[in-house]
């Protein structure tokens, strides 16, 4: 078991239940960001195209990043339910509550996340 409280373990769940709802209902709602831009010549001009262009860029790399955090959270909650929440996948220590708080879908340390991060 991890040194998480069962008080903290619960409001844990409780964010990833809440985090995981948001997202369905966000991924629902953005179904047709990644739909063509609508390019009209006549009312946009140059300037606006680009930057129609870039929206439609920024939203599906926004929808990615959701799809792959709801993957997370879900992977999160299985391991809550069979009590292997809250551990680092790399290095196999207890991750504190204050970085779980921040972020309870992370299933890696702060030391593991930034080693990971500057390899990418
Ligand atoms: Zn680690």
């Amino acid at each position: 078991m991890n040194e998480l409280s069962e008080q903290q373990q619960t409001t844990l769940r409780l964010k990833l239940l809440e985090q995981e709802t948001s997202l369905q209902n966000l991924l629902k709602e953005n179904k047709d960001t990644s739909k063509p831009v609508q390019l009209d010549q006549q009312a946009l001009g140059r300037v606006s195209r680009i930057d129609a262009i870039q929206q439609q860029k920024m939203a599906i790399a926004n929808r990615t990043n959701q799809e792959f955090t709801l993957v997370q959270i879900m992977q999160a909650l299985r391991k809550v339910q069979e009590d292997d929440y809250g551990y680092c996948q790399e290095c196999n220590m207890p991750i504190p509550y204050k970085r779980l708080l921040i972020r309870p879908e992370t299933n890696l340390c702060i030391q593991c996340q930034s080693a990971y991060e500057n390899k990418t």
